[in-house]
């Protein structure tokens, strides 16, 4: 009998509670629950590692109205990416996607171009509206209440990544769906209004609305201005690198630099030609991959001999698990410009170079069976991306 449980078990019903309340925020510090139950996941315990990868923006299907799309890569596209779903999302100008939330689902965003205006509902009563340039990111937590639309007269085109691979773009709560599908007398009575005012609503969801293009100051919201104590925008890489390397430079932001963003850590990694996003695994997350521009080549290490490598265009799509090894080269003669998602706000992550370094170099001779000068050249301090030889 644990410790937990015999205190239970000699407390009774109020030990009971107590117990579960015990349990409840230990598992929530360890940040682990998936692996509490020691089952595993036989997608990734077979004798080879699966597909990792998926070609989001040259994949069939999704949803498009008069110039506005999306495509997902949720559990269904991606069979791997259990943690994480990605869309890839335009909207024309004066197009909206309408008031909508997600109900097992926290969402992060970055623009990819063009200029996007959202409003997110922060319960409370509180609300705040925003305008976003290229470069930019937002995240909502999960259940709150947003839209999104399009400024200006050019398309715009973001990227968004919800931290639960079971999460669908295309079965969210939209705002239309449910007053179109609430009988008139029940709307009446919950507006305190005549019933005829709902004549010519939509009876169906409207997904992506279409309008006048919104004006370039937002009006005040009906209730006033009254804004929640945390916002929901953060300028990414319009800012200096938070990391610049001879191979290239990185922009990353979790909890830490962007308070609202508890579940989710985004980075933009530049890499440089020929260079490489050196070997590492991170300890907490899983990462969700989208190559911006170039060719990446992806590897990967699942124990028991299982390495698998894909090859990303533009537009494609990788899923790391969490704990998997891994490494990101470019391809060819060109630079790569990667975003990348990991589902925590607390990003963490360990690079094997360091690892190595962190270790007396009579542990490495023994370890590999070679003489400790062999480990002299080694690198003393993590990498993270290397440049070409
Ligand atoms: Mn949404
Ligand atoms: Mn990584």
């Amino acid at each position: 009998m644990t410790e937990v449980n015999r205190r239970a078990f000699l407390a009774g019903s109020a030990g009971l509670a107590a117990a579960a309340g015990i349990l409840a925020s230990t598992s929530a510090e360890a940040g682990d629950v998936s692996f509490m139950n020691n089952v595993p996941d036989p997608l990734l315990t077979g004798a080879e590692l699966p597909r990792f990868k998926f070609p989001l923006e040259s994949s069939p299907g999704g949803r498009e109205t008069d110039g506005s799309s999306a495509k997902q890569a949720s559990v269904n596209e991606l069979p791997i990416s259990k943690g994480m779903t990605g869309v890839t999302m335009r909207l024309a100008p004066g197009a909206m996607r309408e008031m909508h939330w997600h109900a097992t689902a926290g969402e992060w965003a970055y623009v990819v171009s063009g200029r996007v205006r959202t409003t997110v509902f922060y319960p409370q009563g509180r609300a705040e509206t925003n305008d976003f340039d290229p470069g930019d990111i937002w995240y909502f937590p999960r259940g709150h209440g947003h839209m999104l639309e399009c400024l200006g007269d050019a398309p715009c085109h973001f990227l968004l990544i919800f931290d639960n691979g079971y999460q669908s773009e295309f079965a969210t709560f939209s705002i239309t769906d449910w007053i179109g599908h609430t009988p008139r007398a029940l709307l009446a009575k919950n507006f305190n209004l005549p019933a005829a005012t709902f004549d010519g609503f939509p009876t169906r969801e409207v997904y992506f609305a279409r309008g006048e293009q919104p004006p370039a100051v937002p009006a005040a919201p009906r209730e006033g201005v009254r804004l929640p104590p945390e916002s929901h925008r953060f300028r990414l890489t319009s800012q200096a690198p938070h990391g610049v390397f001879r191979g290239g430079r990185f922009w990353l932001v979790d909890s830490h630099r962007f308070p609202i963003s508890k579940t989710v850590t985004g980075a933009v990694f530049e890499i440089d030609r020929g260079a490489m996003r050196e070997l590492h695994w991170h300890p907490n997350a899983d990462e969700w991959q989208y190559v911006l521009s170039g060719w990446a080549s992806v590897t990967m290490f699942g124990s028991g001999g299982r390495f698998r490598t894909e090859t990303l265009a533009q537009g494609d799509v990788a899923y790391i698990p969490q704990g998997y090894g891994h490494s990101i080269e470019t391809v060819g003669d060109t630079p790569m410009r990667i975003l990348i998602g990991f589902n925590t706000g607390d990003y963490q992550e360990i690079g094997l170079s360091q690892w190595m370094a962190a270790n007396p170099v009579d542990v490495l001779a023994t370890n590999f069976n070679r003489p400790a000068a062999t480990f002299s050249r080694f690198p003393t301090r993590e990498q993270v991306i290397s440049e070409r030889e």
